[in-house]
């Protein structure tokens, strides 16, 4: 693999959760949903679930700092 802006070969690959921008608001919602019974439930669970595989790959460059998602 090749930076594009560089052209460096030095490049680390890490593994960033895409919902980390989404604090306080979302666990706002999973507490307001807590207390919608069944419905309310079913969605937390569905939340929970989605969030757990939502881990992207990023690659970032050592040589001039540029990160892209693989
Ligand atoms: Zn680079």
């Amino acid at each position: 693999m090749v930076c594009k802006r560089c052209g460096s070969n030095n490049i680390a690959i890490q593994s960033v959760p895409i919902n980390k921008k989404r604090g306080c608001l979302s666990t706002f919602l999973h507490i307001l949903l807590l207390f919608v019974p069944i419905i309310g439930w079913i969605v937390l669970f569905s939340l929970i679930r989605g969030r757990r595989s939502k881990v992207v790959s990023m690659a970032v460059c050592q040589n001039c700092g540029r990160q892209w998602a693989v």
